[in-house]
């Protein structure tokens, strides 16, 4: 019985600010807003340096330990998570107009199940666990289904899982076999979020929804300290994230605040940029306006499916990511999406997802438009392995016997 050292001080409505007990199961604040985890974070600093980060032997981001709310290691769930790749564009880079060297992809598509959901579903679980949750739910485009369902199976919490009849029938086969009871709905994800939210009080299940418990966002959290410690602790200048619900936009400016708090960082944060498909992108349409919240988009639709969030709970906080960083938000459309995944996984042999891919289309319409300049590093998100999604079924054949050599 392992005890994690650990410094969360309380939870606090991200809204009005109002505090809540830690080591209990919360949901929403009252004022109906995502919960935040606060850490003592001056006590932090005098327990934890970067050595002893450097020097940790668990898997992957478990070596945050310290940042995050569990507090027994038997808790800790894992899959063998690992510390996911940084591979720079080299030949796509000049279709994209950039300098060699300074367009790098965080490839997220080498965590357990495949997806960057891992880190959010693995902290969501493992709080569950030491919470002592039997039975968890969730709505989900698929990827979050199915982490969820790998981590609760090998948690030994029970699963159920809703998601559009539409999704693709790799996300729903996986959310099954891997011990998920899942369900087609004939809607969108706010559809099964309704779902999940009003069998609450009659099954007595826990809602996983986005942002709809405190734990997501501390698991996305590690995505941004990730990338600083790869980066030796100088970020880049600018990140582009395809931004569905948020969390991953949340976690990881939450994450640079920290460690800017800490001084582990200094200088200028990363320039934060919110990537949506023009079919579905509430969150654009909001920063254009100035707004500080997002209306609903309607008949939302997109390739990405990772991104066909027509309503983000978490809508305020990914604004005031994009503001305080000085960043900015983009919209990119379908066709370039695909057409930039199948340029990039020919020119350098990336297949990324088509979310991922959309990182790549706005950096170069980002470029072009003067937002950024070529002498910017930037860091693209690739959330997903680009093996989850349809690909080309267009194939060359040949007779085995009028094999002409001189076609090769
Ligand atoms: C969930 C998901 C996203 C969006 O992530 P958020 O942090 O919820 O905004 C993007 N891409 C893929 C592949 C996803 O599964």
């Amino acid at each position: 019985m392992a005890t994690v050292k650990t410094f969360v001080s309380h939870l606090e409505c991200s809204l009005t600010g109002k505090r809540y007990a830690k080591g209990t199961l919360q949901t929403l604040s009252e004022a109906g807003k995502p919960l935040l985890v606060k850490y003592d974070l001056e006590a932090l600093a005098k327990h934890v340096n970067k050595q002893v980060i450097k020097d940790s032997n668990k898997n992957g981001f478990w070596r945050y330990e310290n940042f995050l709310p569990v507090t027994k290691s038997e808790n800790q769930v894992t899959l063998g998570e690992v510390v996911t790749p940084l591979i720079t564009l080299n030949h796509s880079c000049e279709a994209l107009g950039a300098s060699s060297g300074n367009v790098i992809v965080k490839d997220e598509g080498r965590l357990p199940t495949g997806s960057f959901k891992a880190r959010g579903l693995c902290l969501a679980v493992s709080m569950a666990k030491e919470l002592g949750v039997k039975h968890l739910a969730i709505p989900t485009n698929g990827n979050a289904g199915a982490a969820m369902a790998a981590y609760a199976s090998h948690a030994g919490i029970k699963t159920t899982v809703f998601c559009p009849d539409d999704t693709p029938t790799v996300n729903i086969a996986e959310i099954k076999q891997q011990g998920g009871d899942v369900y087609l709905i004939d809607g969108l994800i706010n559809d099964c979020g309704k779902i999940v939210a009003e069998g609450k009080d009659s099954v007595g299940w826990f809602d996983v929804s986005t942002l709809k418990e405190p734990y997501r966002i501390e698991g996305k959290k590690t995505m941004g300290m990730e990338l600083a410690e790869q980066m030796n602790w100088q970020l880049p200048d600018v990140i582009f994230y395809p931004t569905g619900g948020g969390t991953g936009m949340i976690g990881m400016w939450k994450a640079f605040n920290e460690l800017k708090t800490i001084g582990w960082l200094t200088g200028k944060l990363p320039r934060m940029v919110v990537v949506q498909a023009q079919t579905c992108a509430p969150i654009v349409r909001a920063w254009e306006n100035k707004e500080t919240s997002a209306v609903p988009w309607e008949n939302a639709r997109t390739v990405a499916a990772g991104i066909r969030v027509p309503a983000a709970i978490g809508d305020f906080l990914i604004l005031q990511a994009v503001r305080e960083s000085d960043g900015f938000a983009v919209a990119v459309s379908d066709d370039d999406i695909i057409q930039m995944r199948d340029n990039i996984a020919a020119g350098d042999g990336l297949l990324l997802c088509p979310e991922g891919a959309a990182t790549a289309v706005a950096y170069k319409w980002a470029l072009e438009q003067g937002w950024i300049n070529k002498a910017d590093t930037a860091v693209l998100y690739n959330c997903a392995t680009g093996l989850k999604y349809p690909m080309t079924t267009s194939f060359k054949r040949l007779d085995q016997g009028m094999i002409d050599y001189g076609r090769f």
